[in-house]
């Protein structure tokens, strides 16, 4: 059956008939499930990751969440995770062994930069190429294990063309992961250009709303279960059934969320470029004049970046303070309260 977007984010994966004709999934609240028999039990059990045993492995509402997800980047596969990071740490610590080298491109989420620090205390070691892919093929290492992109990338937005990198990663048999976070799913499929790994922070467009906290990796079957055995199971970032259910009430508005989200930001993109004081704007909508941009982002989300010509420290303090649309504080905003 052909299924949309917008069909996989409302009614896909869910199953009203088999919930009391539920239309809104049940929250299973519970840790672990109850079986009939000590045959079923240790029958369930060897194989933890396909039945309902323990909520640090399947639950059945986050895996509505999964089957969305997965459908929705065209992967085999989906974990969720309790956090944007703990999906990504879930996928360093399962893929990565003592020796391997890491090629992060463009700006690089600045938590996950310093994850990798982390890895050295495992040498595992790590260097960055830029979104113009200047000198990625001597940048490319024997031992290189991973490639990892943002794209758009953290702070500046700069976009990465995906399908080159693909293409040369598999060339050189380099698993490919990127954080997809600001695009989500429904603008850019990463799977669908060639990428292994497709990750994200659901606290941001996914979730949508400023109230929960949460992170997934779609993939192939076989990678999304090694990552779900090693880096789920063991790491233990687990996302609970009441935020799943969060989410999964989020995905139902994000398509037409994004359209509108698409469409404010353009006006104020358009806005800032009439202004004195902008140095400069980093949104994807500034390089359309980039062939590939095309070919992989069907549309852009709202997170931009601009400079002011006058940057010290007290004139950007009073700019913002200035505000009285906007609030202060980290991540990628929410509804104001007042
Ligand atoms: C927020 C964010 C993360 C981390 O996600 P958390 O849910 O905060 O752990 C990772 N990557 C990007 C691009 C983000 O914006």
């Amino acid at each position: 059956m052909f299924n949309t977007d917008e069909k996989i984010c409302t009614h896909f994966g869910e199953n009203p008939s088999k919930n009391n004709g539920s239309v809104s999934p049940p929250i299973y609240q519970t840790s672990l499930f109850a079986f009939e028999s000590f045959k079923e039990f240790t029958e369930a059990q060897k194989l933890e990751r396909e039945h309902y045993v323990y909520s640090r492995g399947v639950n059945p509402t986050v895996e509505v969440l999964e089957k969305k997800l997965a459908a929705l980047e065209r992967g085999d596969k989906c974990k969720c995770f309790g956090s944007g990071m703990g999906a990504i740490s879930a996928v360093f610590f399962s893929l990565l062994e003592s020796g391997d080298h890491v090629l992060f491109i463009n700006n690089i989420y600045g938590p996950t930069t310093q994850l990798m620090d982390q890895f050295k205390k495992f040498n595992i070691t790590y260097s960055c190429v830029d979104h113009e892919l200047t000198n990625l093929d001597t940048m490319i290492q024997e031992n290189t294990k991973m490639i990892y992109v943002e794209s758009p990338g953290t702070m500046l937005m700069n976009v990465v063309d995906l399908q080159a990198v693909a293409r040369k990663a598999k060339d050189n048999g380099i698993i490919t992961a990127i954080d997809n976070t600001w695009s989500t799913p429904i603008f850019q499929k990463p799977l669908t250009l060639g990428f292994d790994l497709s990750i994200h922070s659901l606290t941001k467009y996914i979730g949508g709303h400023s109230d929960v906290v949460g992170g997934a990796v779609i993939g192939s079957y076989e990678l999304v279960d090694q990552i779900f055995t090693y880096g789920y199971q063991l790491n233990g970032s687990v996302l609970g059934p009441n935020d799943a259910y969060l989410v999964i009430r989020g995905l139902r508005t994000l398509p037409i969320r994004l359209k509108q989200h698409q469409e404010n930001t353009i006006k104020i993109v358009d806005y800032l470029k009439t202004k004195e004081d902008v140095a400069n704007i980093h949104h994807p909508s500034m390089e359309l004049n980039k062939s590939f941009l095309n070919k992989q982002m069907k549309g852009f989300t709202g997170l931009l970046s601009f400079e002011l010509k006058q940057a010290d420290f007290a004139h950007v303090c009073n700019f913002i303070d200035g505000l009285t649309l906007f609030k202060i504080g980290v991540s990628w905003g929410a509804m104001k309260a007042s």
